[in-house]
């Protein structure tokens, strides 16, 4: 039987064909320093250039690696899913195949581990090579996901950590179909350190999270931890309901002493056109969360293996 590594790597790539020789050539040194047993676990996100290529030639070079090739692009959530499935060591390590997370990074991590710690999570002090729009959309959706979520996500601290077996296994436990990490990472909790790093501007490539993607994964991750959007419309009705009927009394009261007055147009398409868009936004808002109930009650797999290499 083939020995079990001590550390896994775990490596979604999608097109970055070009990176990673170069993402190799930085991460392979720091593992052989750190003198465990190691695989380095790709996932090849169904990427459209030569990625898959790339990494069979590698793999002649440095034989720890092993290739997970998924069938299609299924986005990094569920590459990530795919590639924590498959590693098989005492310590899981996912890390973006870009270099924006420094490998030199995993010798800390392990150091921690060694301590007893179950996670040791990576918390970025810059967000080198982000756009500032990015930055702020970032920061303003772990504020509001923070207030309305049960679970606490800090803003810095990305998938690039470690995780013990343990960890891992608990993990695997979540079924959800759709899967937004930081939140499942948050979720399961245990004993975690943090080791601070500074992160990078992507070596090669560009980022493939645009703004589009973005806000569908920024609800995705409160959609997935928190009803609080849901629940609030039966505190914004009460109100606007209170206020209706207090304003009905008045239009009576004033009806009855002083006689009917017909004018009325102005605030008669005001309440109409305020209360319908209100109406819409709340049956947007139960759309979203029907539509996920919808994809998680299809029991689809998160992501279909074409091949291991
Ligand atoms: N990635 C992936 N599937 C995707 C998009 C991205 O596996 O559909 C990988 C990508 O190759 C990289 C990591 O996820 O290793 C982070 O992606 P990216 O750098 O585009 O995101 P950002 O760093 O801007 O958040
Ligand atoms: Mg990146």
């Amino acid at each position: 039987m083939e020995e079990v590594p001590v550390i896994s790597m775990v490596c979604p790539a999608y097109n970055e064909a070009e990176g990673i020789p170069l993402f190799l050539e930085k991460l392979v040194p720091v593992l052989e320093k750190i003198g465990k047993s190691y695989e380095i676990v790709f996932v090849n996100d169904g990427s459209e250039d030569a990625t898959l290529d790339v990494l069979k030639e590698e793999k002649k070079r440095f034989p720890r690696i092993r290739i997970i090739n998924l069938s299609r692009n299924f986005g990094k959530e569920a590459a990530l899913t795919a590639g924590l499935e498959h590693a098989r060591g005492e310590a899981v390590i996912p890390i973006d195949t870009d270099l924006q997370h420094p490998p030199r990074i995993i010798a800390e991590f392990v150091a921690k581990w060694e301590e007893g710690y179950d996670v040791v999570a990576g918390r970025r002090l810059t967000r080198t090579g982000e756009h500032p729009l990015k930055k702020m959309a970032a920061r303003l959706f772990y504020r509001l996901h923070n207030k309305i979520s049960d679970i606490e996500i800090p803003a810095d601290i990305g998938d690039f950590r470690l995780m013990s077996r343990k960890v891992v296994e608990a993990l695997k436990l979540l079924p959800e179909n759709q899967r937004f990490m930081k939140g499942i990472f948050a979720w399961v909790g245990f004993k975690t350190a943090i080791v601070e790093y500074y992160q990078e501007e992507r070596a090669t490539g560009t980022s493939s999270f645009n703004g589009w993607k973005l806000w569908n994964f920024a609800l995705d991750g409160i959609t997935s931890f928190s009803t609080v959007p849901l629940r609030v419309w039966l505190y914004i009705g009460f109100a606007i309901a209170s206020i209706s009927f207090v304003f009905g009394l008045w239009i009576v009261v004033k009806t009855v002493v002083f006689g009917v007055d017909t004018p009325g147009y102005a605030s008669t398409m005001v309440m109409i056109l305020f209360l319908g868009g209100i109406q819409l936004m709340g049956i947007g808002i139960l759309g979203e969360y029907i539509g996920r109930i919808y994809k998680e009650a299809k029991r689809r797999p998160v992501y279909i293996v074409e091949g291991e290499y």
